[in-house]
């Protein structure tokens, strides 16, 4: 399994318009709400309909004529996977070029009003817990999203908090920034030279592994789950090692016994030995069963990771009305 590799035949492409100026004459810009990976975000009206939007500008790789078919058929998988309630609906999709004549894609969602990490830091200013019902919608929703892609084949890589994004009313959470990284080259840093963050790194991607498959997002996914008891990231490191060492002081430096292959990966070291602590002293505040499911998603070895379709039947959720979600 990679990353938005097909194993289905994705939808009918979108169509496109060509010259940026006749495309963004259908929307009018309001303001900038963000930045992903590839670019810029704005919130936009369509003009014929009266309609709140988010626009995605996202420039092509240099030196290709038009959007390059692999592109093509990652929008049109991305379309396909965004008809799920948990994934950002993909409304439209508009071709341009910019002042030098570079491709631009400016790909039209619908519009979000917030994004779970503006929701964290609303309750950790307030110094408030989130409450344990909203914790588990949440999740629930995040598990049925990662489920849904993971069972097209897709891998998402850099699920976190800043591209879950909420509607505050009703507490939906939808899944953003998809893919498009066969085509669109995943940068280390952002276009705007922020370092990507880490925190949400699975252990096998930090040690190199080339190898892997959808346990990384489950990785996240359990990292995700901490900050939503403690508000805090569980894993902050600020480069590959520290990363891994803020990973090894907490759940204990693994071994082959733990995670067999461990030390064949490239990018092994001998690194100083910690035991782990208990999850109950790391992430305080969660029930038994939330214990239970977050040790699962947080286990070293990535085939003994549970998978988001087994997790969405795990007892932390028996309280969750499944229905509505
Ligand atoms: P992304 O490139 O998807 O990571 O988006 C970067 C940021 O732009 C997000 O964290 C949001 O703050 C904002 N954003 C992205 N997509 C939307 C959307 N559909 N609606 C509202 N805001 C968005």
């Amino acid at each position: 399994m990679a990353t938005l590799q097909h194993q289905q035949k994705p939808a009918a492409p979108m169509t496109t318009t060509s010259g940026g100026a006749r495309a963004m004459d259908l929307y009018e810009k309001l303001e900038k709400v963000g930045e992903g990976t590839y670019g810029k975000v704005y919130k936009a009206r369509e003009k014929a309909t009266g309609r709140i939007v988010a626009l995605k500008k996202t420039r092509l790789p240099e030196d290709d004529e038009g959007v390059p078919p692999t592109a093509m058929r990652e929008v049109s998988l991305l379309r396909m996977l965004s008809q799920d309630p948990h994934v950002v609906r993909l409304l439209d999709l508009k071709q341009g070029q910019n002042k030098e004549g570079q491709t631009i894609l400016y790909l039209v969602f619908e519009y979000m009003d917030t994004d779970l990490k503006k929701f964290i830091r609303g309750y950790r200013a307030n110094h408030e817990k989130i409450p344990a019902h909203i914790v588990k919608i949440l999740m629930y929703q995040l598990c049925k999203g990662v489920s849904f892609i993971h069972g097209h084949g897709v891998l998402h890589r850099d699920l976190k908090p800043h591209n879950l994004l909420m509607d505050r009313k009703t507490t939906a959470l939808k899944i953003a920034d998809l893919g498009l990284s066969r085509s669109f080259t995943v940068p280390l840093k952002k276009y705007t030279h922020e370092i990507l963050t880490l925190w949400y790194r699975a252990p096998e991607v930090l040690l190199g592994a080339t190898h892997y498959s959808t346990p990384v997002d489950i990785w996240s996914v359990g990292c995700i789950f901490a900050e939503l008891i403690t508000n805090t990231a569980l894993f902050p490191g600020d480069s590959e090692v520290q990363q891994l060492m803020h990973i090894f002081k907490l759940l204990g430096t693994p071994n082959e016994e733990v995670w067999p292959g461990v030390s064949k990966l490239p990018n092994w070291h001998v690194y100083p030995q910690w035991k782990p602590s208990k999850l109950e002293t790391l992430v305080p505040g969660l029930d038994a069963d939330g214990y239970d499911l977050l040790e699962k998603m947080l286990q070293y070895e990535p085939m003994k990771r549970i998978s988001a379709k087994k997790a969405l039947e795990h007892p932390y959720f028996n309280g969750v009305n499944k229905e509505q979600y």
